[in-house]
C-alpha cells in the first residue's frame, strides 16, 4: 500500500507496532511513522491529531480487524478508505453468512451443534485468526479431544468460540477485487494461494506414521504464491463479485467500495465454495507488486493493488468526490 501511494505522489504515514519499526525503517518509501503498542492506540486523541494534521486516509488491513472490535473501527474519527461499515460484517459470523447468502454465493454448510458432525468438517475460529487453532474432524467423540486439546493450550475457552462447517476438499482459490465506485467497475485484480502450517506438511509424511501422531494440524498462513485460474472459470468469477458488490450495496451502505477478497475451494466438478471474505486489502496482493496476469490485461504499466487504492484517492481528490470512496 504504502509502497504503490508512494508511487502515485503521495505522502505515507504509517501507524506501526513498536515491535515492527525495525523492519519498516529499513524501506524508503515511508515518509512519517506513528509508533503504536497497539492499533487499539488509534483512538487516542494523539494518534488522531496526528493523522488528521496529515489530512490522513486510513487504509484497514487484517491486523487491525484482528486487534480492534467493529465498535472501535466504527469510531475512528480519520476517513476510512472503503466502507468501514462491512467489517463488522466480515468478524461476525453470523453477518458474513448473511452477506455470502444473499449474494448467491455457493457457501458450505454449517454445522451449528457439534453433536450433529457426521461428515469431514472443518472447526474455524471467529474472526481474523489467520487459521491459528482450526481443526478438522469427522465424529463429535474425535471433536472433543480436539477441542479439549486447544482449550488446555489456551487457544480456545469452548465451543463458543468455534465455527463448524462441511469441508470441502479440492483446490483452494483467493480472488482479489478492487470495485470502484466512481466508474461502478468491478477489476478482478490476482488470484492466489495460501499455504498453511502445519496442515500442508502432512502430505509428507505417510499415512502409516500419520495414524501415530497425537496431534491436531493447524492451518496458519505462512505464504502466499500466485495462481491462474483456467479461463473458463473467469466469467463465474467476475459475476461473484458482482454479486457480492451489489448486495453490499443493499445490504451495508454505500457497498463494498474498494479492495476486497473472496476465498474457497473448486471442487471435482469445478464448482466454487466460497467458506469466506475479507472486506479489504488482504496479504496475497502483496505478491502483485509489479502488477498480476489480470492486471496486466487492463492496464500498460505495473499495477498493484496498493497503487489502485492510492490512483483511487488521487482521481476522487481531483473530482472533488473524495466522500464516495471514504467512510
Ligand atoms: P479461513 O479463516 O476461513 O480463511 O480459513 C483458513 C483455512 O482453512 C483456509 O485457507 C482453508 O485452508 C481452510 N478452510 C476453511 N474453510 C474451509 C472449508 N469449508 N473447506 C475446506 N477448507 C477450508
Amino acid at each position: 500500500m504504502l509502497k504503490g501511494a508512494k508511487d502515485e505522489g503521495l505522502k505515507t504515514v504509517l501507524v506501526c507496532e513498536k515491535k515492527r519499526e525495525g523492519l519498516y525503517k529499513r524501506f524508503r518509501f515511508i515518509d512519517e511513522f506513528i509508533i503504536v503498542n497497539s492499533f487499539k492506540e488509534i483512538l487516542d486523541k494523539n494518534c488522531q491529531d496526528k493523522l488528521q494534521q496529515n489530512k490522513s486516509m486510513l487504509i484497514p488491513h487484517g491486523t487491525l480487524i484482528a486487534q480492534m472490535n467493529s465498535k472501535e473501527i466504527e469510531s475512528i474519527n480519520v476517513p476510512i478508505f472503503g466502507n468501514k461499515w462491512i467489517l463488522r460484517w466480515e468478524s461476525d459470523r453470523k453477518l458474513k453468512d448473511k452477506l455470502m447468502q444473499e449474494s448467491s454465493l455457493r457457501v458450505p454448510k454449517t454445522i451449528s451443534d457439534p453433536k450433529d458432525i457426521q461428515s469431514l468438517t472443518i472447526a474455524k475460529r471467529h474472526g481474523a485468526a489467520g487459521g491459528k487453532g482450526y481443526f478438522m474432524t469427522t465424529n463429535y467423540d474425535d471433536y472433543k479431544k480436539k477441542r479439549d486439546k486447544l482449550i488446555s493450550q489456551g487457544i480456545i475457552n469452548g465451543d463458543s468460540d468455534l465455527y463448524l462447517q462441511e469441508y470441502i476438499s479440492g483446490v483452494l482459490a483467493y480472488l482479489q477485487f478492487f470495485y470502484s465506485p466512481l466508474n461502478e467497475e468491478l477489476e478482478l485484480f490476482g488470484v492466489d494461494k495460501r499455504h498453511e502450517s502445519d496442515i500442508e506438511g502432512l502430505a509428507r509424511i505417510p499415512a502409516e506414521d500419520q495414524k501415530g501422531l497425537d496431534h491436531v494440524p493447524s492451518f496458519n498462513v505462512i505464504a502466499n504464491s500466485p495462481l491462474v485460474l483456467r479461463e473458463s472459470l473467469l466469467d463465474e468469477v467476475y459475476s461473484m463479485g458482482e454479486q457480492f458488490v451489489n448486495t453490499s450495496k443493499r445490504l451495508v451502505e454505500p457497498g463494498m467500495n474498494g479492495p476486497f477478497c473472496i476465498e474457497g475451494v473448486y471442487d471435482e466438478n469445478a464448482k466454487f465454495y466460497t467458506f469466506e471474505f475479507s472486506a479489504r486489502i488482504v496479504a496475497g496482493t502483496n505478491m502483485y507488486i509489479n502488477g498480476s496476469p489480470y492486471t496486466a490485461l487492463n492496464y500498460d504499466e505495473p499495477m498493484s493493488m496498493g497503487k489502485r487504492i492510492a490512483r483511487e484517492i488521487k482521481i476522487a481528490s481531483k473530482e472533488g468526490t473524495l466522500d464516495k470512496i471514504t467512510t
